[in-house]
């Protein structure tokens, strides 16, 4: 191809060589096939790629700025595209609906080179195929990347939609599945397992008397010492308002038995600062437990756990009881 001719060409050498996809490829080599292609020059919002009319076609952007919007069920994507890359590769090879919606964000000079002349210049230039490849495999990386922080962050909303705002001990949503998990586990393979209620004695005074903040700042410290009286492997849960449970696994009633104890004694002991005074409050729990027995469910098991604290709380509160079943109740 003379001088001239290639100056009629769509695209200008110093623009094709700008271009990723025509990195290290000779200008002349392609000239023929670029004679057949065309540049538009779309104004800001005008649409390009459309996923209702899927074309064939690669859009290479000469100049301006290109917006890709993805639409998704948390919402929509954008990203821009910058002069020297491009947009609709995919397209030369299957005629699906795009994934996006491209727009001109900016006045726009594209270089449009429809699906058959692409692949013939692919047929035609190694180099093209290989800058090609490396375009998707760009593109590849980058939407595994896209997945990968979605599904943490979708990860994280169903973590915190499991744990309770106020102590940070897991929730009853937690319960419902590890606790079913576990009893399944320990009923399968006939190891022991512990349950805990607990309650906070006379709760509702420590409202009265001292307000909500306070009696938040009491539930937080009540969680605390939970925590600090427990094994990492043990799996406290607020149950509701000042209410705990506890699933102990592998700890048979004697062992639990002395947790128990452990758990009412610390609390008993613990002293919590008022704010802005120079005073103290402390609270007492009473405790419920049982042992798992075949044929359990967590309903079950947490029932016979609760039937203990109530006995606990008729016994004057502070107390420690265990359920042994069919009504055998004991109190420490
Ligand atoms: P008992 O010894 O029989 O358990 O008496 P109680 O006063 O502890 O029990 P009651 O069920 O009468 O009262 C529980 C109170 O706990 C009532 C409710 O307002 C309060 N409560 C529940 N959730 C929260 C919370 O998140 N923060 C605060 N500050 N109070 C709460
Ligand atoms: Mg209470
Ligand atoms: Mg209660």
């Amino acid at each position: 191809m003379s001088t001239n001719e290639l100056e009629t060409l769509p695209i200008s050498r110093a623009e094709f060589q700008r271009q990723e996809i025509f990195k290290n490829v000779a200008f002349e080599s392609l000239a023929g096939y670029l004679l057949g292609c065309k540049t538009i020059f779309p104004k800001p919002g005008e649409l390009l790629i459309d996923p209702e009319q899927p074309q064939r076609r690669l859009l290479v952007l000469l100049d301006g700025l290109m917006e890709v919007q993805v639409e998704a069920q948390g919402g929509n994507f954008t990203s821009l595209i910058q002069p020297g890359h491009c947009a609709g590769e995919m397209s030369i090879f299957e005629n699906v609906k795009p994934s996006a919606k491209v727009f001109a964000k900016e006045n726009c000079k594209i270089l449009i080179i429809d699906g058959d002349t692409a692949l013939a210049m692919l047929n035609a230039s190694h180099d093209l195929c290989l800058n090609f490849l490396q375009i998707l495999s760009n593109r590849i990386r980058n939407s595994n990347k896209v997945v990968c922080e979605e599904e943490y962050h979708i990860r994280c909303i169903e973590e915190n939609a499991k744990v309770d705002a106020l102590t940070g001990l897991h929730n009853r949503r937690w319960l419902e599945e590890m606790y079913t998990r576990e009893l399944s586990r320990s009923n399968s393979g006939n190891l022991h397992l512990s349950a805990f209620m607990l309650d906070i004695d006379h709760f509702k005074n420590i409202n009265d008397t001292y307000g909500h903040i306070v009696g938040d700042q009491v539930l937080i410290a009540v969680a605390k010492a939970i925590l600090h009286c427990l094994r990492p492997t043990d799996m406290p849960v607020r149950y509701g308002g000042e209410e705990f449970t506890i699933f102990l696994p592998g700890t048979s009633i004697e062992n639990a038995k002395i947790v128990g104890e452990r758990l009412r004694s610390c609390i008993e002991a613990m002293k919590i600062p008022l704010p802005d005074k120079n005073d103290c409050i402390s609270v007492t729990i009473s405790v419920g437990f049982t042992e798992r027995k075949d044929g359990d469910t967590v309903e079950t098991i947490i029932k016979r756990a609760d039937e203990a604290l109530y006995c606990a709380k008729e016994a004057g509160r502070n107390r420690v009881c265990v359920n042994l079943g069919d009504g055998a109740m004991f109190l420490f």
